[in-house]
């Protein structure tokens, strides 16, 4: 294990921040995870775990210890002619690990194509796409459990699953996720009610068809980290109650909804759009000219200055719907 300092960030998150890390080092085994886990119980300080920064909001210097989830590995198990279990090791990178299955005729996992970042953190804010989430597929995460310092196996029911949300994300700190278990099919069954998706395929489509689709309407839609900052939706989309939605319809009847298993989710997309921000700049960072929900890093922006524009457009939305909205990537620290 390489122990590195005063380590810049900025390549390894993608709204781009300039951030330093007081202390780095990659997670590349087990041991590497235990050592870590030790170092910082025999010397306190904080520790984040690091996949592929595209969910995490960084200020310009992180105290203690960044380690970077670097564990590899493919390992496939044959449960019965039609079903498979894959097991991934948490540095693997998402996208390319969907290409994979498919590749193999491992099907299930096509909607959830072109997600940035790594396998182990994809549990954590369970990652949902076009009616797909992690959680259909997921059978079990392997992690190191820093409260009884030791490795466990949870179970679906165990991660407690829910709208971009788990166990992982309401206690950030105390598991360190080190392999995922997903459950394939070797019968495709393909999920394409999401809005544009049918129409984007054609009447009988293969599941490589349905990869292609979203990849393309993803490059479309939603601009590329490379090339402009920003960590994809930046805030959950807002479920309400019936009898708050029938009085919002009244007052804005083309209000974007979708029935949900809670009462009613609003698309905050078109909250922030009907408010006025799509493509609003303020000092290095703005919001994306095509898509609302996504805030951007216009080339010199920082966590505070990103902060103050989530805040303002938080603010109008309470303001003008009574909803609050709620951010979707972590602020670290
Ligand atoms: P990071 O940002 O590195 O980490 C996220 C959180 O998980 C942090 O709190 C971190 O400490 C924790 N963590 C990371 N690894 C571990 C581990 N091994 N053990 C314990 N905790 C860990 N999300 C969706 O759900 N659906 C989308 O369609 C989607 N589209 C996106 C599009 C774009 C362009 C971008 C930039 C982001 C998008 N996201 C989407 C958000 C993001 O890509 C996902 O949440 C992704 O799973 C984050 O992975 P990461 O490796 O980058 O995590
Ligand atoms: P979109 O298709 O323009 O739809 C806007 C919103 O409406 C989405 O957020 C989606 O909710 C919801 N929606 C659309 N059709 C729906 C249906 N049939 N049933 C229930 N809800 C429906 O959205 P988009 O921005 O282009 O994103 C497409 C998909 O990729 C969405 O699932 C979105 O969540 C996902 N995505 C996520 C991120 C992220 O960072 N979390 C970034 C980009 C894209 P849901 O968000 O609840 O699915």
């Amino acid at each position: 294990m390489q122990w590195q300092q005063e380590v810049s960030l900025k390549t390894l998150n993608t709204f781009g921040f300039e951030s330093v890390a007081q202390r780095f080092v990659e997670l590349k085994s087990n041991d590497d995870v235990i050592a870590v886990a030790q170092e910082v119980e025999e010397c306190p300080q904080p520790l984040l775990i690091l996949g592929g920064g595209s969910n995490l909001i960084l200020a310009p210097r992180i105290p203690g210890v960044v380690a970077k989830m670097a564990m590899t590995g493919r390992e496939v198990d044959q449960v019965s002619d039609d079903e498979v279990l894959v097991t991934f090791g948490a540095g693997e990178n998402w996208h390319q690990v969907v290409a994979w299955l498919l590749e193999n005729g491992f099907f299930g996992a096509e909607n959830l194509a072109l997600i940035p970042g790594v396998v182990g953190s994809a549990p954590v804010q369970n990652i949902g796409a076009y009616g797909v989430e992690i959680k259909d597929l997921l059978e079990s995460v392997e992690a190191y459990d820093r409260e009884y310092g030791e490795f466990v196996r949870l179970d679906k029911a165990e991660c407690e699953f829910d709208y971009r949300d788990s166990r992982f994300k309401r206690v950030p700190e105390r598991y360190i996720i080190t392999r995922v278990q997903l459950r394939l099919s070797r019968v495709p069954t393909l999920k394409l009610d999401y809005a544009g998706l049918r129409s984007a395929v054609s009447e009988t489509p293969t599941p490589q068809e349905v990869f292609d689709a979203v990849c393309r309407i993803r490059r479309e839609k939603l601009p590329d980290p490379a090339v402009l900052g920003n960590a994809g939706s930046f805030f959950k989309n807002p479920v309400i109650d019936e009898q708050r939605f029938e009085a919002l319809k009244l007052q804005f009847p083309d209000l974007v909804s979708y029935p949900d298993k809670d009462g009613v989710k609003l698309a905050a997309g078109w909250l922030i759009d009907r408010a006025g921000f799509k493509g609003v700049r303020r000092d290095g960072v703005g919001i994306h000219d095509r898509q609302a929900l996504v805030l951007i890093n216009t080339g010199t922006g920082t966590m505070g200055e990103l902060a103050r524009l989530a805040g303002e457009v938080q603010r109008a939305i309470k303001q003008m719907f009574g909803i609050t909205l709620e951010p979707e990537p972590r602020f670290y620290p």
